[in-house]
């Protein structure tokens, strides 16, 4: 099997999907979150302010801020009634339209989701570990097309920023879900400005800078997600894979239960796995650096053992 994220043309480019400004509860200015992020190297953002009330439902307007080499799309965290332990649902919605409809108090999480899918929105579960979601509440958001394996923000301010367990037990019901790293920086720290931001990225190909390509490139799974590791190439050939990345002392394939299959090695640039065990599966890979900062794959499905 091939997979989008290796075989479609063009270059991958350097995304944070998740991050709030001044229009909600962040610190700064969207503007300056920008030209932060621009900075920073970056080639795209979506500053997902909150979706409320208090805020008057905002969806920045970040057209304004792209550049030559920066672009962002438009989308927003939404948000409406309460998950078991009273907090009101948190969905991430990247590509919405400016004009998109103030949620209605009777609006349920599954029914907002799949109203911000059917806008054009890339939508995802976010840092499930952060506020408790559980397994069958996370499992009624049918529409998403990932969620959060990093939430940076949530496992600095609060060591809470997990989500690849909930991704697999997910994957174990039959769903399919791809794997995103977010920062949700807000800023807010003032003497130490970056202690919320550019911990997590998602690496997006698609043939250009443009907010249509990155879209349907995420809309496709045709991305990985890095703390900062990169992962250059994955093929699969039957249940043998093969795997191109900047230096890693482990390279892992996982799948369910304890399924796993590991290398190890001090400074590894390609490795080659055999992934017999996970046959009829999915199995997804996951690569740590000698930092110990990670990069994870989408899951794929391995084909029956011949
Ligand atoms: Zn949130
Ligand atoms: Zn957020």
């Amino acid at each position: 099997m091939s997979f989008a994220a290796f075989t479609r043309p063009g270059r991958f480019h350097r995304g944070n999907l998740h991050t709030h400004s001044n229009l909600s509860d962040g610190r700064l200015e969207p503007g300056e979150v920008c030209r932060r992020y621009a900075a920073m190297g970056y080639d795209f953002i979506c500053l997902s302010d909150h979706f409320l009330p208090e805020y008057g439902f905002p969806i920045s307007d970040t057209r304004p801020f792209r550049t030559n080499r920066f672009t962002t799309l438009l989308g927003a965290e939404v948000h409406t009634g309460a998950i078991s332990h009273g907090d009101p649902w948190h969905i991430l919605a990247v590509g919405l339209p400016l004009d998109f409809t103030p949620t209605a108090a009777s609006e349920t999480g599954p029914e907002l989701a799949e109203r911000c899918a059917a806008a054009g929105a890339f939508v995802a579960i976010v840092h499930p570990e952060w506020y408790g979601l559980r397994e069958e509440e996370a499992a009624t958001i049918t529409s998403a097309h990932a969620i959060e394996v990093y939430n940076h923000t949530s496992a600095q301010n609060t060591a809470r920023g997990g989500g690849a367990y909930m991704l697999d037990a997910l994957l174990c019901r039959g769903m399919s879900l791809n794997a995103i790293a977010t920062d949700d920086a807000h800023f807010l720290v003032a003497d130490a400005e970056d202690f919320d931001s550019f911990g997590g990225w998602v690496m997006v190909k698609a043939e250009a800078n443009e907010p249509d390509a990155l879209l349907d490139a995420l809309k496709s799974g045709a991305f990985y997600a890095s703390q900062g590791p990169e992962i250059h190439d994955m093929r699969l050939e039957g249940t043998t894979l093969d795997v191109q990345c900047s230096a890693a002392v482990a390279v892992i394939a996982l799948g369910r239960g304890s399924r796993s299959v590991e290398m190890i090695g001090p400074a590894q640039t390609a490795a080659h796995l055999d992934l017999t065990r996970f046959a009829g599966d999915w199995c997804r890979l996951v690569i740590i650096d000698r930092a110990g900062k990670l990069a994870w794959s989408n899951p794929f499905q391995v084909a029956d053992a011949s």
